[in-house]
């Protein structure tokens, strides 16, 4: 039923609640609110303490009501109790003038503050009630609106309760609810809403999060088991090819690679397709491991594809993939919105093993005649529904998924939670970890001059300028800018490139060359860098107004550097003002692990942010917030893919009528 219906909401009220994300009863039913105060034990007026948020209940001794000559309203009573008086007051509530009256009894909560224009202890009041003498202890606040007031929400919610509760239908096995001691639905949603007593909130809230986190879950479970279920390509793998693969690389594999790769022959053995995600910090050598899967899916008799999310890093791949001495017979092609044209012919697919590109790769008019292997990778770059359209273009292939965003253990299984998990948790031997110092803006010229005695020893360096959105005109100007300035007055001596966004890719592909190629000293970049790019000679890099990075933003582009052998370093310059910025600079400084940095921006970001949420895929759930709530995170996932083993067919009921609630309407993640 539509929210409209309901007693005390006419069109108008319906507008508003549509602001906040409410259309039916049912939205209503689950739309919780923030915050809660007791109002069983008040405190005596006599007792109130300054600055301190309190209640009391109290008699109306004397009203006074003003406006002020900018027709602001001031309400201004004297409370009394049998402890002592206060006077409280109201700011521009006008129509509170006319329902107050003296020898009224009320309920007010507010903060406690000194009064400078009467020179008085005054309560500022946040809300208040009539004193009927059976008020409910504890009351709920709803988030609200320009326009719609709190008693007004409160009183829509009540009504929402009682028309829609009596509809709800517990859908969680019972035998579920039971082994993790949940409440049930009902219980659990007029515990939110109207709790008795503040200890009925945890558990109400609990199973409400354990709803959201079990729906999602068995979301995953079940696509899971259809891609184990399905029937894929079982590749016949030549070990010989994979010997005669190694023993062509200057450098011998890490256990960890090693280990990486046999899951993946694995799968690629198995009929089932196979479905796993790759995390590896920058530079652990991904790239090199999915290299080797590639050719041998090809030697199998396949075709592959490589999905990069950008060109400069499509092209990066492509480079390296044709120089690699195994990959001598092998054809593989390049193709990028800007290469499109040229190589999208139908006919030329056929001819191509390995075809790698960005997501022009998805395409209608790319075909492929014996897809085998799909490799993503940066797939938080990718949206799930790109991940399927390029998966679609072959029978069942497997599927690679790489990412270089070590996301903590929680978000990894909302996010990829279907995947199977290979970690790279080991760097390549001889590299040394980057040293990262803070740089105050007087200290500038020094950071030029390192700069500066790097480069005369052969080295190169990056300085990297903020820009968040590639539109953003000022941003752009302020890059061009510093690059003019470096050249002009800092670096005459040496070459300086610049590099972003808006350039065509034939540019960008020219100006990369020429940085790799040592042709450029130093390259002032915005974060078109932030992914891939392996430049082994770069050894430092200035990163500018480093407080506007996000955390893992900065670790990506720190990424850049410490790719050789050579110690290398980053200088972070920044005006830290925020708390929560410099939280984030001291955890650059102080770790260049990747799994931790990540841990540290989800605590200080929240998921939300996160990547972005739309990017990454991640929900945004009703309840459940996958920081605070990993522990029923993790119980929620066991029982969902445990039910889908045990009870297919009620998994998929339960899927069919709940599975799309789970999430709030905007967000992003999406099912097939
Ligand atoms: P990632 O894709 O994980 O960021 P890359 O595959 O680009 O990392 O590897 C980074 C660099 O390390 C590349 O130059 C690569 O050739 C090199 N590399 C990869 N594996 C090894 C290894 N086991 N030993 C030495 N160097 C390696
Ligand atoms: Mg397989």
């Amino acid at each position: 039923m539509l929210a409209q219906y309901l007693k005390g909401v006419g069109p108008k009220v319906a507008k508003l609640l549509r602001k906040l994300g409410i259309e039916t009863v049912e939205d209503l039913v689950y739309f919780f609110p923030r915050d809660y105060e007791d109002r069983s034990n008040p405190t005596g007026i006599a007792d109130l303490q300054l600055g301190r948020t309190a209640v009391v209940r109290a008699r109306i001794d004397d009203l006074d009501h003003k406006l002020t000559r900018n027709r602001f309203s001031v309400l201004k009573a004297d409370l009394a109790d049998r402890t002592g008086s206060i006077q409280a007051v109201w700011f521009n509530q006008p129509f509170l003038a006319r329902m107050l009256r003296r020898g009224m009894k009320v309920i007010v909560s507010g903060k406690v503050e000194f009064s400078e224009f009467d020179e008085v202890k005054q309560l500022t009041v946040k809300d208040y009630e009539i004193d009927t003498g059976q008020n409910q202890g504890i009351v709920p606040f709803y988030s609200l609106t320009e326009g719609l007031y709190l008693k007004k929400v409160r009183s829509i919610v009540r009504a929402a309760l009682e028309q829609g509760l009596p509809e709800v239908i517990d859908w969680l096995p019972e035998a579920l609810g039971k082994k993790h001691k949940l409440i049930a639905l009902r219980d659990a949603l007029l515990g939110l809403h109207q709790p008795k007593k503040m200890s009925e909130i945890e558990p109400a809230r609990r199973r409400l999060a354990f709803d959201d986190l079990f729906l999602f879950q068995l979301g995953l479970a079940l696509r899971r088991k259809k891609v184990k279920t399905a029937q894929g390509n079982a590749l016949d793998i030549d070990l010989s090819v994979l010997d005669e693969f190694r023993a062509s690389l200057s450098f011998k594999f890490t256990a960890a690679q090693d280990r990486v790769l046999s899951d993946i022959l694995a799968d690629m053995r198995s009929a089932a397709p196979m479905n796993r995600l790759v995390q590896g910090d920058v530079g652990s050598g991904k790239t090199i491991v999915a290299a080797a899967a590639a050719l041998l899916a090809i030697k199998a008799g396949y075709q592959a594809a490589l999905m990069a999310p950008t060109e400069i890093l499509a092209q990066q791949h492509f480079e390296k993939m044709i120089r690699l001495p195994g990959y001598q017979n092998i054809r593989v092609e390049l193709l990028t919105g800007n290469t499109a044209r040229i190589r999208k012919t139908k006919d030329q697919r056929p001819k191509t093993d390995l075809l790698i590109g960005t997501h022009a790769l998805i395409q209608k008019t790319v075909e492929f005649s014996r897809l085998g292997l799909v490799i993503i990778d940066e797939q938080h770059r990718f949206g799930v529904l790109q991940r399927a359209d390029l998966v679609k273009k072959g029978s069942n292939p497997d599927v690679l998924v790489m990412t270089a965003t070590p996301i903590p253990r929680s978000l990894a299984l909302t996010v990829y939670g279907d995947l199977d998990r290979s970690v790279i948790n080991e760097m390549p031997p001889g590299r040394t970890p980057v040293k990262t110092y803070f740089v105050p803006e007087d200290k500038r010229g020094s950071a030029y001059e390192f700069i500066r005695n790097e480069v005369k020893a052969g080295r190169q360096a990056y300085v990297v300028c903020p820009l968040v959105e590639e539109s953003e005109k000022i941003d752009l100007r302020a890059a061009m800018d510093e690059a003019d300035r470096l050249k002009r007055d800092i670096f005459p001596e040496y070459s300086v490139g610049l590099m972003h966004g808006r350039l065509k890719s034939e540019d960008k592909d020219r100006i990369m060359a020429e940085f790799k190629s040592g042709g450029l000293d130093i390259l002032v970049s915005t974060t078109v860098i932030e992914v891939g790019i392996d430049v082994p000679n770069a050894s430092v890099m200035i990163i500018e107004h480093a407080e506007r990075f996000g955390l893992s933003q900065l670790h990506q582009l720190r990424g850049r550097i410490g790719r050789g052998a050579q110690q290398s370093y980053c200088f972070l310059l920044a005006e830290a003002k925020s708390k929560e910025a410099k939280l984030r600079l001291k955890a650059m400084i102080d770790s260049t692990d990747g799994f931790h940095i990540a841990e540290v921006d989800l605590r200080l970001r929240g998921p939300g942010d996160y990547c972005g949420t739309r990017q990454s895929g991640l929900p945004n759930f009703r309840v459940a917030d996958i920081i605070r709530d990993e522990k029923i995170l993790k119980e929620a996932r066991k029982a969902a893919f445990d039910l889908v083993e045990e009870d297919i067919n009620s998994a998929r009921n339960i899927w069919k009528s709940q599975g799309q609630k789970a999430e709030k309407p905007a967000s992003g993640a999406t099912f097939n």
